[in-house]
């Protein structure tokens, strides 16, 4: 059933991957009872609703109905198909795998973009950058430029800093040589097309940083120009890998000093990272060059409680201080804001005035909202006239209207906000909130409803599990398996899998009943490992997480299977219809079924 790779691969790749360690590499858990709590990266998420079970190896959201097993995460988490997440799984936990034949030639069909391949051919090419870098002639004044910098031989080594040379094909070339495919270049952003068959490289005479996602994977590269030409900076384009406005420079570094400080320090520049790095500040990590955007904020959210952004100037952070009040008020994250003085970059000013300093400016940092309103007021005449004053209200109400429409936001946080804004201004919360009614009501005559539900989600809500009795029935019958799988041996006696008419329930009814033939023991993760959909996997684990509360399982399956064998049975005799309303059985089935049960109330 898994396709691509045997069983018992599947399995093995499984159990070197413990769901709690996969998860934690991307959502910050907690413990609560015998689960782990966390943000749910799949939802727009404001309180932790998705519970990882690592006894059971499976996941859930409560909010938006995302579930399954460490596969079904990946898959859904990376936009992998099942194949690739068991190969990016395999590759985790260094184990080697062949897919079968079948899987290969399905790979073959499939559009030739496949993330894990990305990655590959980027951990390629930043090993051939660092060498590159090392080669005693090709890197030479690259090597000084760095010294230069202060960056240390350990920086560069961490932070795998490499050297595109100064040649328009030489990363083509080495490719060629390797027998790597040129369209595997292309779609890794890694070279550019001239024209016919003519490749070049993107990234020519620049100190080369890769970018890795928080599991180490090199996802894109930024370069720095070591001579006069182009763009001081460039980034990799986006690629299926790769987006830079849901990325950060560092959080495979910085990922654990944020957890354990509650804070994130974001900085601009990839130097300015490395610096604190190297300074002993490991919760920076930087932009990527982009304003910090609500991608950003979304995954910094997962790790950190407050969030301070680092600018070069104070023109620079009047500039964010807009971009990062709408990120605060639609992520629900704390936001404050620091300029680094006299205009340095925070990497020369660590430099210059070490660590303590560097974090005394991040501990000093002013709350967003205080930022925006200093900075108002010191453009509207600093000499405090009424006039003046006003006006300042009025743009800073203007601009926190915007947010609040955007990001969406629940009355209590409203109330919070309100409070803090009546302080700022000094006026009265009431008017403060009245005012900010009016404009948000405005805003929203002229905005579009912010989108967030994945599609993802939306599908995982919108399963049709089917209407009436006989709906309910097979329902109950795959809750019941799932929590005490023995009682297949009553119900194979009684019905099939073919029996099941609601498509997704016989697509579990198919993949519970060939799996438990084959091993009554089975664990609800192997039979997750069965189900390749994302679909499949959630509503796997809806069921058994509904059934495990509704308990009473041999009766409740006794019950169903009744239902099942009656309704299936009038209907080869082309009953269908009356048995709906008359059954005398079926109305004392559903009465029972309601009073032991209330969750049925709704279904039946
Ligand atoms: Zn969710």
């Amino acid at each position: 059933m898994s396709g691509a790779f045997d069983n018992s691969i599947v399995n093995q790749v499984q159990q070197a991957n413990d769901i709690v360690d996969v998860i934690t590499e991307h959502v910050s858990l907690k413990k609560k009872g015998r689960e782990m709590v966390g943000l749910c990266p799949f939802h727009d998420d404001h309180r932790p609703s998705m519970y990882v079970n690592g006894a059971k190896q499976i996941f859930k959201c409560f909010a938006c109905g995302a579930g399954g097993d460490v596969f079904k995460f990946l898959q859904m988490r990376e936009n992998l198909t099942f194949p690739q997440a068991i190969e990016r799984l395999a590759d985790r936990a260094g184990i080697k795998i062949k897919p079968t034949k079948a899987a290969k030639d399905k790979g073959r069909q499939l559009p030739d973009v496949d993330p894990n391949q990305l990655a590959k051919v980027n951990a390629w090419a930043a090993d051939h950058f660092q060498k590159n870098l090392a080669d005693e002639q090709k890197g030479r004044s690259t090597r000084n430029y760095i010294d230069e910098r202060q960056i240390t031989p350990e920086s560069t080594k961490k932070w795998r800093l490499g050297l595109a040379v100064d040649s328009q094909d030489d990363l083509v070339r080495a490719a060629k040589t390797r027998g790597i495919p040129p369209k595997l270049l292309t779609h890794a952003g890694l070279v550019v097309n001239q024209g016919g068959d003519g490749l070049a490289d993107k990234f020519v005479n620049r100190l080369m940083f890769p970018i890795t996602d928080v599991t180490g994977r090199v996802i894109g590269f930024g370069g720095r120009t070591l001579g006069e030409a182009g763009a001081k900076y460039i980034n990799s384009p986006t690629t299926p890998l790769f987006d830079k406005s849901n990325s950060l420079y560092g959080l495979e570094h910085a990922r654990h000093s944020i957890v354990s400080s509650a804070t994130a320090v974001v900085v601009e520049g990839y130097t300015d990272c490395i610096m604190a790095h190297q300074f002993g500040c490991s919760n920076v990590v930087a932009a990527l060059g982009t304003s910090f955007t609500t991608g950003q904020g979304r995954i910094l959210k997962r790790y950190a409680k407050k969030v301070v952004l680092i600018f070069d100037s104070d023109a620079a952070g009047i500039e964010a201080a807009n971009r990062a009040l709408e990120v605060c008020l639609s992520q629900r994250i704390d936001i404050k804001l620091a300029s680094v003085p006299q205009a340095k970059d925070p990497c020369d000013f660590l430099l210059t005035a070490g660590r303590e300093r560097f974090e005394q400016l991040a501990d000093e940092a002013v709350d967003v909202f205080q930022f925006k309103w200093n900075r108002l007021m010191e453009s509207f005449g600093s000499d405090d006239t009424l006039a003046g004053k006003k006006q300042a209200i009025e743009e800073f109400l203007q601009t926190i209207a915007a947010s609040l429409w955007a990001g969406n936001l629940p009355a209590i946080d409203r109330g919070l906000i309100v409070n803090r804004l009546a302080k700022i201004i000094g006026a009265e919360p009431k008017e403060i909130n009245a005012e900010l009614s009016r404009r948000i009501s405005r805003a929203a005559k002229t905005a579009s409803y912010p989108d967030t539900i994945s599609a993802e989600n939306q599908k995982v809500q919108s399963i049709d599990f089917g209407q009436g009795l006989f709906a309910v029935a097979q329902r109950e019958v795959l809750e019941v398996l799932l929590n005490e799988p023995k009682l297949f041996e009553t119900v194979k006696q009684r019905i099939t899998a073919e029996e099941f008419d609601v498509p997704i329930l016989r697509q579990i009814a198919d993949i519970l009943f060939q799996t438990l033939s084959a091993d009554i023991n089975a664990s609800l993760a192997e039979i997750l490992t069965r189900a390749e959909s994302v679909e499949a996997g959630s509503v796997i684990v809806q069921l058994a997480q509904g059934g495990e509360e509704k308990g009473n399982f041999e009766s409740r399956l006794d019950g169903a299977l009744n239902v099942m064998q009656q309704i299936n049975r009038r209907r080869k005799k082309g009953e269908v219809k009356a048995i709906e309303d008359q059954s005398r059985f079926l109305r004392r089935f559903s009465e029972n079924a309601v009073k032991e049960n209330p969750h049925n109330v709704g279904m039946v």
